[in-house]
C-alpha cells in the first residue's frame, strides 16, 4: 500500500487528463512495470481525494466505500469506450448505457432560481446527498464529449506496455509520460543490441 501511494505521488498526468476528467478517471488505476498496480480509487479516502482534488467534490464529503465501487465501476465502462475509440471497433452497449445512466441520473442543467433581493439567476444544485452522482454525471458527459469531439481522433494508448494509460497524442508522441517514452525507448536500444549480437 506505501508503496503504490509512493509510487503515484511521482507519475504526472497523462496529455488530455486536465482538460478531460473522462481521461483522468480512466487513468485513475494505473499498471507500472514489475506487475504492480497503483489505483488512485483503491481506498474511499483516496477516491474522495482524487475527486476534490478536481474540484469535482468539496473537501470532507466522508465518502463510504459505496461511492469509491460506483467510481470504479465507471472507471470500467469509460476504459472499455476509449479502448473501443481507439481500436475503431463498436463499443459494448453495456458501457453506453453506464455513461447515459451515469449522466441523466441527476440533474446537471443549470436551472433558473430567484433570490428575494437579488432576483433571477441560474445554479446547477448540489445536493450534498448526491455528491458522488454529481461527479459521476460530470464525467460521463465528459466523455461523451471526448468521444464526440475533434480530440477523439488524438486519443491514444500509451505504446509502452505495461503502461494502460490514455492520452491526447500531440504529434508523434505515443506515450502518457517521460517515463514511458524513455522505457520503451530503452526496450528497442536492447531488442536491437540482442538482435545483432
Ligand atoms: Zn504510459
Amino acid at each position: 500500500m506505501e508503496e503504490s501511494v509512493r509510487e503515484e505521488a511521482v507519475l504526472p498526468s497523462a496529455p488530455g487528463e486536465a482538460e478531460h476528467p473522462a481521461l483522468g478517471l480512466a487513468n485513475s488505476a494505473v499498471a507500472l512495470p514489475g506487475g504492480h498496480m497503483a489505483d488512485l480509487l483503491g481506498t474511499p479516502a483516496r477516491a474522495e481525494r482524487w475527486l476534490t482534488q478536481r474540484d469535482l467534490a468539496p473537501e470532507d464529503t466522508g465518502m463510504a466505500e459505496m461511492c469509491a465501487t460506483q467510481l470504479r465501476s465507471l472507471r470500467e465502462q469509460v476504459r472499455s469506450l476509449l479502448a473501443s475509440r481507439v481500436a475503431g471497433r463498436p463499443a459494448l452497449p453495456a458501457a453506453v448505457k453506464a455513461v447515459n445512466d451515469a449522466m441523466t441520473r441527476v440533474p446537471t442543467a443549470s436551472l433558473l432560481l430567484w433570490d428575494e433581493k437579488t432576483g433571477p439567476y441560474r445554479a446547477t444544485p448540489h445536493p450534498t446527498t448526491a455528491i458522488v452522482e454529481h461527479a459521476l454525471a460530470v464525467i460521463a458527459a465528459d466523455t461523451a464529449d471526448l468521444l464526440t469531439s475533434p480530440d477523439a481522433a488524438r486519443l491514444a494508448a500509451c505504446a509502452s506496455p505495461p503502461c494502460n494509460r490514455f492520452l491526447l497524442k500531440h504529434g508523434r508522441r505515443q506515450w502518457c509520460s517521460t517515463r514511458c517514452g524513455d522505457r520503451a525507448r530503452a526496450a528497442r536500444a536492447y531488442a536491437r543490441r540482442t538482435a545483432t549480437e
